[in-house]
């Protein structure tokens, strides 16, 4: 696997390989790899000829009360992940290299609408700290595909419009969450969690799965199924932001005639904010 850590130098690789008409792939992340990231690896793997991924804590992204000084960096470990994988590159830029006039940009990717719901509410400036990174990341590379992991489906919807309606000229892919064996969604922030919350906080995908099931066998009163699970979390000790059921397409809450929902839910616990979320198609006739 190669590493480099200028736009010119990354440039020149997948130019070479474009020269050669090979397809790329590329997987964005800000390191601190766990075996989620690397699905994403294998799944661009089958997606294109070459796959380079990213390494970048962006700064604008976070909130200026939240963990960015203190987010996991560990990056011989994650650049030893990858290559294991099979990834062919990895950027490593600093942060001059991606802002080199100051993160704080003139130019900004809003993708309205997506960016101020969930948690986009709750983190202010979150999504377009993350969209406009993106967007410079997809200039820089000018991938075939883009890869991104289901388990941040808020991301995943905001960047997909964002393809659509700025016409970036690459396919987006999401790929399926990965968890650990009781069912905690893999997460670098789960780092922050102690060994007893870190059990604990299987309760989350425990929540999502009895509320899929729940509509699954023709329960529609969604106010009730979330005012449940929100007040089991407080029960549990857990903080949380929200609990929704939504419309998967675009995060509306649904209408009556809508079927393929999407439940989300956000919460912290100790030291750590944890999201999850779960698809669940709705039978189309009550259940008798
Ligand atoms: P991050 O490093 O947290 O910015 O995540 C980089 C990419 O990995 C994003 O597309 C995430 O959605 C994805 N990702 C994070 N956690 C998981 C997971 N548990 N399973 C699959 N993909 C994940």
């Amino acid at each position: 696997m190669q590493r480099v850590t200028t736009v010119a130098e990354l440039r020149a690789v997948v130019r070479a390989w474009r020269a050669q008409g090979l397809r790329t792939a590329f997987v964005p992340t800000m390191g601190n790899l766990h075996a989620g990231h690397l699905s994403l690896i294998t799944r661009a793997r089958e997606l294109a000829d070459r796959v380079v991924a990213s390494i970048f804590v962006n700064p604008t992204q976070f909130g200026p009360n939240e963990d960015y000084e203190r987010y996991p960096r560990t990056l011989e470990a994650d650049a030893s992940g990858l290559a294991q994988v099979g990834c062919d590159l990895l950027f490593q830029p600093g942060v001059a290299e991606v802002y080199p006039d100051g993160p704080q940009l003139d130019t900004r990717v809003s993708v309205e609408g997506l960016n101020g719901v969930l948690c986009g509410a709750v983190r202010p400036g979150h999504f377009d700290g993350v969209a406009t990174v993106v967007a410079k990341l997809l200039n820089f590379v000018g991938p075939d595909a883009l890869v991104l992991g289901e388990k941040d489906y808020q991301q995943l919807l905001v960047l997909r419009r964002m393809v659509r309606d700025l016409a970036f000229p690459v396919e987006v892919v999401g790929a399926p969450t990965a968890r650990e064996a009781h069912g905690l969604a893999m997460s670098s922030r789960n780092q922050y969690l102690s060994a007893a919350d870190r059990h604990h906080a299987g309760l989350l995908f425990h929540l999502l799965r009895g509320v899929r099931d729940a509509i699954r066998i023709g329960q529609t009163d969604y106010a009730a199924l979330s005012a449940a699970a929100l007040g089991e979390l407080h029960a549990q000790g857990f903080v949380p932001d929200y609990f929704e059921i939504r419309r998967a397409a675009d995060l509306a809450p649904p209408e009556s005639s809508d079927l393929d929902l999407v439940i989300l839910v956000a919460a912290r616990l100790g030291g750590a904010r944890l999201i999850d979320n779960l698809r669940v198609v709705r039978p189309t006739l009550p259940s008798v």
